[in-house]
């Protein structure tokens, strides 16, 4: 296996300085759930890694709260806490359930929300829900604190806006208002152990007699980094959820991915799967499910 330093940091001071002493050539690791496994296989993403910072006992760094409005993950909070948190369930169900959704229990038990982030895979499965939740990252170096957007911190595939020296201490976003129903679902090649193929996350608010005032959708897996559509949301914004409606926001988002991925070996798997995956979605999240399942049957 690859060689490197490894240092062990017992406070986030420590862990900064040792990152920006190690400069590109150092990493954090916090679950190791990508980073020992990318080691393993020798990724060449990882080849010019000499220095390692183990910032995992930074307990100060695994926390879930809310402040007003705004509610805060640790970077090093794992999939399974956010999943069991009764404020996440409450404020943000979709993001329970995609934790919910991640690997195995092992998995979830050591995979945190800050590594899902950095790692930046196409098919992590935060993405989509924090980039619906609008949510920004915060970055901490010896330099200071800046934040930004999740949406341009993922910049590609694996490619994020993270700089030499800097550590993701937290991800923050505002409790979406009162009203708004969620939904993430995902379509994994099996049920236990599953990277996700695709999945949507929707952020759905009906208003007066269920118009929708608020619509926000995000595929995963399906774009080079999780982005709204705002081409299919817009189909709904303003009116009253239909079944009709909702299938045509789905098969909008399956258009919109075709013209930006362009065709590939998947498209013809994909279209129809993301189009159905998102009609449901929206039809959860507006609390129409069973009439979407008597209309297809
Ligand atoms: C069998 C298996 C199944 C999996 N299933 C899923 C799945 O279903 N869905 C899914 O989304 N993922 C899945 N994963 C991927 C992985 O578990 C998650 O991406 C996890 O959240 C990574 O977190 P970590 O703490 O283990 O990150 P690590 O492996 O420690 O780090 C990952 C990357 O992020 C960087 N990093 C970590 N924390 C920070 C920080 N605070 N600041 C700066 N950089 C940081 C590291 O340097 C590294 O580049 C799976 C992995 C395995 C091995």
């Amino acid at each position: 296996m690859h060689k490197f330093d490894y240092v062990k940091a017992r406070s986030l001071e420590e862990a900064l300085r040792a990152l920006s002493q190690g400069g590109e050539k150092a990493c954090a690791l916090a679950g190791g759930t990508d980073l020992l496994v990318g080691f393993r296989a020798e990724d060449a993403r990882l080849r010019h890694i000499e220095l390692v910072v183990d910032i995992g006992d930074l307990t100060e760094l695994a926390y879930i709260r809310e402040e007003n409005g705004c509610v805060a993950l640790g970077a090093l909070t794992t999939h399974a806490a956010i999943a069991e948190s009764s404020l996440i369930r409450v404020a943000a169900p979709f993001l329970a359930t995609a934790c919910s959704q991640v690997g195995s229990p092992q998995i979830r038990n050591r995979g945190t929300v800050g590594g899902n982030l950095c790692n930046a895979s196409p098919a992590a499965d935060t993405l989509p829900v924090l980039v619906a939740l609008e949510a920004e990252v915060v970055l901490r170096s010896l330099g200071g604190e800046r934040r930004v957007p999740v949406s341009r911190f993922v910049e590609g595939p694996h490619r994020t806006g993270l700089r030499p020296g800097e550590l993701v201490t937290e991800v923050r976003f505002n409790r979406p208002l009162p009203g708004s129903r969620t939904c993430f679902i995902k379509l994994g090649r099996r049920k236990a152990m599953s990277i996700a193929r695709l999945s949507i996350a929707v952020l759905l608010r009906t208003g007066d007699g269920g118009v929708v005032e608020e619509i926000r959708l995000v595929p995963g897996a399906a774009l080079p980094v999780p982005a709204r559509v705002t081409a299919a949301e817009e189909i709904l914004r303003g009116q009253g959820l239909t079944v009709e409606l909702a299938r045509e926001a789905g098969e909008k988002l399956a258009q919109e991915m075709v013209r930006i991925t362009g065709q590939r070996w998947s498209t013809p798997y994909k279209v129809p799967a993301i189009a159905a995956l998102t009609r449901r979605a929206i039809l959860t999240a507006g609390g129409l499910e069973d009439v979407a399942t008597r209309s297809q049957a």
